[in-house]
C-alpha cells in the first residue's frame, strides 16, 4: 500500500510521519509514504503558480505541473485513488473515512493533492479528482492540514496499525452509539471519584 502526497510544502510531512501510529503502520511495512513538492516539477526558478483570468485575487498551482507530478507518481506506484482539498468539497465523516479505506485497500495506492495559494486550476480537480474533500465548513491556508486529518482517520482503520482492533469497534459513529465516558488512576481526583 502506497500513499502519495504531492504539495507545496513537503517538510510539514517529516514530524507528521515520524511519529505513532503513522511511523509504526510505515515500519511494520503496512503502507509507504511518497511525498513530493511541485517545485521538484519545475525547472530551477519557474514558477508553479500563475495569477488567475478574471477578476479573482491570489495565484493557482499551475495544471501541468500538477500533471506532470501526478503521472510521474502513477507511472511508479500505478494508477491511484486521487483526492484534492477544497472547503467546496464532500465533507469528511467516519463513514466517509471507511469508504476511503475501503477504496485505498482495493487500489494499493492513495494519492493526495492539498492546494495552498487560492488552489488549483478548475480544470485539474475535474480531470484527475476522484474526490474533492472538505474537513469542514471553514477556510484554512492550505489543504496540508486536511491531508493529515484525513490520514489520522483512514490509516487507523486499516488491519493491524491499532494493535487492539475490538477497540475500533467501540469508536464514536461505528455502531449506533457514541464511545462512553472512560476513567482512569488516582481513583479520586479533584474530589472526584470514578464510578462503581
Ligand atoms: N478560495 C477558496 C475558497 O474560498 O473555497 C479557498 C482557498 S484556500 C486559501 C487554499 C487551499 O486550502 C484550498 O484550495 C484547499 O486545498 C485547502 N483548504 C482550505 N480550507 C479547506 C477545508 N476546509 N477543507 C479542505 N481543504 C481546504
Amino acid at each position: 500500500m502506497n500513499i502519495s502526497i504531492l504539495t507545496v510544502f513537503k517538510e510539514l510531512y517529516t514530524p507528521f510521519f515520524s511519529t505513532s501510529l503513522l511511523k509504526r503502520a510505515q515500519e511494520n511495512g503496512l503502507v509507504s509514504y511518497d511525498i513530493h513538492s511541485f517545485f521538484e516539477y519545475v525547472k530551477p526558478k519557474e514558477r508553479i503558480d500563475a495569477p488567475p483570468f478574471g477578476p479573482g485575487t491570489g495565484m493557482l498551482i499551475k495544471p501541468e505541473v500538477v500533471e506532470r507530478a501526478i503521472d510521474e507518481q502513477e507511472k511508479k506506484h500505478g494508477r491511484a485513488f486521487k483526492i484534492f482539498f477544497s472547503p467546496q468539497g464532500k465533507k469528511l465523516d467516519q463513514t466517509l473515512a471507511r469508504s476511503i479505506a475501503k477504496k485505498m485497500q482495493e487500489t494499493g495506492h492513495l494519492m493526495l493533492v492539498p492546494a495552498r495559494y487560492e488552489g488549483m486550476d478548475a480544470r485539474v480537480e475535474n480531470h484527475y479528482a476522484d474526490l474533492e474533500l472538505s474537513i469542514g465548513d471553514y477556510v484554512l491556508m492550505g489543504g496540508d492540514l486536511p491531508a493529515m486529518v484525513l490520514l489520522e482517520s483512514v490509516i487507523r482503520l486499516m488491519p493491524g496499525v491499532v494493535s487492539k482492533e475490538e477497540s475500533l469497534h467501540a469508536d464514536s459513529f461505528t455502531g449506533p452509539f457514541l464511545d462512553y465516558p472512560e476513567f482512569t488512576e488516582p481513583v479520586t481526583w479533584k474530589g472526584v471519584s470514578v464510578p462503581d
